[in-house]
């Protein structure tokens, strides 16, 4: 059973996911060994299989562990031992192939184990034609590392269908990954969406240096804003945009529009596309409220709740909990949206992100939505500080385009023809950049941290 372990957090977390999910053995490339010596004397790791990638001259089989813990061994003469033809071990499709944990900010990380037919239904799934859309005629380049939900099944979805596939190491930005795109004629790449505000600006100082043709991106495990779907579009890129958690394999919806969905002017057609889309195949999809189940009209909010053949039902190794999974089998995401009659979904906040002011709901999500449509946003996040009167107001925290300069009040002034007053941030804060978590997203829990004494408790 194959464990990603996610070699982005503290060494401490890490080891901690390896003793939960009791893992045996390890293949790890040599340049991450100093990390494994840091927490290696607190796992029960019984075999470390290395994959020279710095010191080819130098066999990993001789290499010792800096505190002489054990031996390595090298990956490739490993698997010159094998004798014979291999043959695949029985395997009944709901035993598990795979686990990931999730990336939260938020205490420990939970484990989610695939099934074998779990896998196989969303990979296929994922190959249709309002999915992904992958053929063999593609080249697939995923720009998520396969800790975070399984590389989100594109490299698995690539296999089934036979793509070509190109990873782009450890050379994640802008500059790296779009020459790459150019020289391999990548068709279709996927990643969370600060990596395409990066890749938009690469684009917009040089716009003539990357020729894309209709290159597909692939955008999800945040919200993506409407103008950056503009902007790629501009430079000759197609905006999928996709929601999904680890816990949903990650497919969980997509938005493309309707067959009959011609008359949309672009403004409409780019908030759609901004939209969560609708449910994949297989996927059920509810929104739930304290009082039951919120009409699909488009404006009630409520939990998204989700169930289905590639849904978890459970965490590893964790008691069932009512926080987590409905006593009728749903997923409860911790995500609040809204479903319109048509079905698609729009994400409004993370539960715990949502600002709570004077009993309504402001959506984070819209207000940073909106704030990078300014000319000289680069990165907006808005968070919620303490408010005495009102419970929590909005604050939002601004990184401004290289070359360009704006004020708090141009900002609010932008803002105001497209939301109620009381929806505005009392706050507009500038910073260099923004706090990203292990999987690449704006980390809002340590902006909350750092500012919540702009708050009147
Ligand atoms: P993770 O399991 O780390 O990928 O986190 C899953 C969470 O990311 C979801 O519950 C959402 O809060 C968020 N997320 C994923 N995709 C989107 C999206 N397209 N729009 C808004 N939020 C998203």
């Amino acid at each position: 059973m194959l464990h990603t372990l996610n070699l982005r957090l503290a060494p401490d977390d890490i080891a901690y996911i390896v003793n939960h999910a009791a893992d045996r053995f390890l293949i790890v490339d040599d340049v991450l060994l100093p990390l494994f010596e840091r927490f290696r004397h607190q796992t029960k790791i019984e075999r470390v299989f290395v994959v020279p990638l710095t010191r080819a001259d130098r066999s990993a089989e001789q290499a010792h562990s800096a505190d002489g813990v054990g031996d390595y061994e090298d990956y490739e003469a490993f698997l010159r031992t094998a004798e014979g033809r291999f043959r695949p071990p029985e395997i009944r499709e709901e035993d598990p192939a795979g686990m990931c944990y999730t990336s939260g900010t938020t205490g420990r990380p939970k484990g989610v184990v695939y099934s074998h037919r779990a896998l196989v239904i969303h990979t296929l799934v994922q190959a249709m034609p309002d999915a992904l859309n992958i053929s063999h005629r593609d080249t697939t380049t995923p720009v998520v590392p396969m800790f975070h939900a399984n590389g989100w099944g594109i490299p698995y979805v690539s296999t089934l269908v036979g793509a070509k596939q190109v990873f782009p190491g450890p050379h994640l930005d802008p500059e790296s990954l779009l020459d790459l795109f150019v020289e391999e004629r990548v068709t279709f790449t996927a990643g969370v969406p600060t990596i395409w505000l990066g890749i938009a600006q690469a684009l917009a100082r040089s716009p003539e240096r990357w020729p894309l043709h209709n290159i597909r991106m692939g955008v999800g495990g945040a919200a993506v804003p409407p103008d950056l779907i503009r902007t790629l579009e501009q430079f000759g890129c197609q905006v999928m945009h996709a929601w999904g958690m680890t816990e949903t394999s990650p497919l969980g919806s997509v938005s493309v529009p309707k067959r009959y969905m011609t008359d949309l002017s672009d403004g409409e057609l780019h908030r759609l596309k901004a939209t969560q889309g609708v449910a994949a195949p297989f996927v059920e999809m509810r929104l739930m409220r304290e009082e039951g189940l919120a009409p699909w009209d488009g404006v009630t909010m409520g939990e998204v709740q989700v169930r289905g053949p590639w849904i978890a039902g459970a965490y590893h190794n964790l008691p069932a909990s009512s926080d987590h999974f409905t006593s009728d089998g749903w997923l409860r995401t911790g995500d609040i949206g809204t479903i319109d009659e048509e079905g698609y979904l729009r994400i409004t906040d993370r539960m715990k992100d949502l600002i709570k002011s004077g009993g309504e709901w402001i959506s984070s999500i819209d207000l940073e939505n909106a704030l990078m449509g300014h000319p000289a946003v680069a990165e907006a996040a808005v968070i919620a500080i303490p408010d005495p009167k009102w419970q929590e107001r909005p604050l939002a925290v601004v990184v401004v385009k290289p070359g360009h300069s704006v004020t708090p009040e141009e900002l609010l002034g932008h803002l105001a023809p497209h939301f109620p007053k009381w929806y505005l941030p009392d706050h507009v804060v500038f910073v260099e950049e923004i706090p990203r978590t292990s999987t690449g997203k704006f980390m809002k829990s340590a902006l909350r941290e750092r500012f919540r004494g702009m708050g009147r408790p």
